[in-house]
């Protein structure tokens, strides 16, 4: 699935235009700053291009690319910058809302968690809202690199106690770093999973 190439799709500002859903679609969601474009840059290894060539918003969008006719990839909009505004807060969540709540095709949300700082309570707010929709996802575990194994294991087991009894959590919880690479190919594995079931 990962080899088939990767096109821009469509970009959506607002629930009406999101693209017709042809494809079973996995999103990544996570704060500014967890490393969503160094991990999609890992999984498709044609990240840059894709995005770069098509310039999809730099702001609040929600972006869709195409690997092949295997499977959709979409970029959610990352949050929790401490100086976005109210109203960017709001737009954020009503389109994200729309999208993990009602899109058709969408198979399962990555959400991306720095392994160093854990759940925040958007995070939390996340999972609140696709557990009320039934919406499959998957907590992933970015730039394990930058801290001590024991660390990660600790903030895994963390993490898991968390979403116990979370019925929409995909377990086991996935462990990556772009930089060295760790991880990568299991979650490719499980998402050529999602892709074909
Ligand atoms: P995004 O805002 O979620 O798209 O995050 P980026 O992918 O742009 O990454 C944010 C920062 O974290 C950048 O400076 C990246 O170089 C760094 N980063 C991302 N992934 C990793 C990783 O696996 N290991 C390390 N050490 N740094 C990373």
């Amino acid at each position: 699935v990962f080899r088939n190439k990767l096109s821009f799709y469509a970009a959506a500002k607002v629930s009406s235009s999101f693209p017709t859903p042809d494809l079973p679609e996995v999103a990544f969601a996570g704060r500014s700053n967890v490393g969503k474009s160094s991990l999609l840059n890992a999984l498709t290894r044609q990240w840059g291009v894709a995005r770069t060539s098509d310039k999809p918003g730099l702001t609040q969008t929600i972006n869709f690319f195409k690997l092949g006719t295997k499977l959709c990839l979409v970029d959610l909009p990352g949050y929790g910058f401490a100086y976005a505004k109210d109203e960017d807060k709001d737009s954020w969540e009503e389109l994200v809302k729309e999208y993990v709540c009602t899109r058709m095709g969408l198979k399962r949300v990555c959400l991306l968690v720095d392994t160093k700082w854990g759940l925040k309570p958007r995070d939390h707010e996340l999972i609140d809202l696709m557990e009320r929709h039934q919406t499959r996802y998957q907590i992933v575990l970015t730039k394990t690199d930058l801290v001590f194994p024991i660390d990660v294991a600790r903030r895994a087991m963390q993490v898991e106690e968390s979403l116990k009894g979370n019925r929409s959590a995909v377990q086991p919880l996935m462990m990556v770093s772009s930089k060295s690479g760790a991880g990568i190919r299991c979650l490719r594995t499980a998402l050529t999973r999602v892709a074909r079931f």
